[in-house]
């Protein structure tokens, strides 16, 4: 029986892996959380968090998971019988629907198959459909992590516009969040919602939700049940209460040097790493597919999501199987998620990642493919590497010296 041993490229969707930087960041003693020196660090980091949304409207920050930023919404902006619109775009969007559905919110859905992305001449339609205006707020997956699709925001906000409806608009960036582009305040979306574990290479732990003033104040009048998420507590101007109790500390270590990292690097370019990475994941796994036992659920290729890779089993594929025969090397394959799990096994590319950790774990995924005698096409490799070689011809060894 063999040991796994050596580094994991974790290349999953969530958890992803950690900097060390950001693993040291937050290895430290617990310090006074209401003393002059973490409020100082604290302050800052809600103005500098606002740079990752892209906006300059309030970030509210949960000691949470993702779960808890999608309740800090529904709890802030709706009120018990409300209705609320929901393209169905996959696992995510039916459990944020499902969750609004336990909080006493009517939901209604834009049914749609998990293999393309949203149409928004749809939306539009659905909201003109919505003559008395009843639907207050729309709640849209930017990256559904288990079909890896990623939908048009943009296209969305501006269906919403052309239906003259006046729901708000608030997107899942759970998975989007520091991988593809999102900008808030340019699309004018009111709620963004993220978590830590993602795109922000840190550990679970932080939901975090930007709020622009339509939002905040619909969260005004709005009167569902809440306390502890409630955003008009937070922003009373105490430190403390910016928290509603004690601030998870160690994740605001982390996350300051995670803004640092992101600064440092430049987001537009975390963006174009991201891509560049996953069209390598692309490459590779479209001459697998010409094997015919897996398929990639996305069938459109603009619709495949920079932030994980989702491939869809033929009837003869065992997941499980594969998985099972990467862990004695340490090799991490992604299940699928919701119902899509068994059906299902993923790529995640985002965050801490770089070309030897996909290239890395590509070629130990197609080991484990012909150990186990699936068949693939030949020469993934060949195509991930070609890939990448040709997205940085400007990063020769003689450009570089330069
Ligand atoms: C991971 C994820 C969630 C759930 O986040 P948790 O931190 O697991 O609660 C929600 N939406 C999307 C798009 C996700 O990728």
């Amino acid at each position: 029986m063999q040991s796994a041993r050596g580094f994991q490229f974790l290349l999953s969707p969530g958890p992803t892996p950690v900097p060390d930087r950001v693993l040291n960041a937050m290895h430290r003693q617990s310090v006074d959380f209401s003393g002059p020196d973490f409020i100082a660090l604290s302050d800052k980091i809600f103005e500098d968090v606002k740079s990752v949304f892209q906006t300059k409207s309030v970030v509210h920050i949960y000691t949470s998971n993702g779960h808890g930023g999608w309740e800090g919404v529904l709890a802030n902006l709706l009120s018990p019988g409300d209705e609320i619109l929901i393209p169905e775009v996959g696992v995510f969007s039916e459990g944020w629907r499902d969750m609004a559905q336990a909080l006493g919110i009517v939901c209604r859905t834009v049914p749609n198959d998990w293999r393309t992305a949203i149409d928004a001449n749809r939306l539009e339609e659905a909201l003109r459909a919505d003559v008395d205006r009843k639907i207050k707020a729309v709640l849209f997956t930017h990256v559904d992590t288990a079909t890896g699709i990623v939908s048009d925001v943009k296209a969305a906000r501006q269906a919403i516009d052309a239906a003259g409806h006046p729901a708000l608009f608030c997107v899942d960036a759970i998975a989007s969040l520091a991988t593809t582009d999102l900008p808030m305040d340019a699309w004018n979306l009111d709620v963004v919602v993220g978590a830590s574990q993602k795109g922000l290479m840190m550990p679970p732990g932080l939901g975090l939700v930007a709020a622009n003033d339509r939002a905040m104040e619909a969260s005004k009048t709005a009167t569902l049940p809440r306390r502890y998420f409630d955003w008009q507590e937070r922003i009373k101007g105490m430190h403390y209460q910016r928290y509603a109790g004690t601030a998870p500390e160690h994740h605001i270590f982390g996350l300051r040097e995670v803004l640092d990292m992101l600064a440092e690097e430049g987001l537009q370019n975390v963006f174009a790493r991201h891509r560049r990475l996953a069209d390598a994941v692309r490459a590779a796994v479209e001459v697998w597919t010409e094997g015919g036992a897996f398929e990639l659920n996305a069938l459109r290729p603009e619709q495949r999501s920079d932030s994980v890779t989702s491939m869809l089993a033929g009837p003869n594929l065992d997941v499980g199987a594969l998985q099972a025969m990467g862990r004695p090397m340490n090799l991490y394959i992604g299940s699928g998620a919701g119902s899509m799990s068994g059906k299902s096994f993923r790529i995640g590319h985002m965050g801490f990642i770089n070309e030897p950790m996909i290239l890395g774990s590509l070629a130990a995924i197609e080991l484990v493919l012909r150990r186990a005698g699936v068949a693939i096409g030949q020469g993934a490799m060949d195509a991930a590497i070609a890939s990448l070689a040709a997205a940085e011809p400007a990063r020769t060894m003689a450009n570089a010296a330069e």
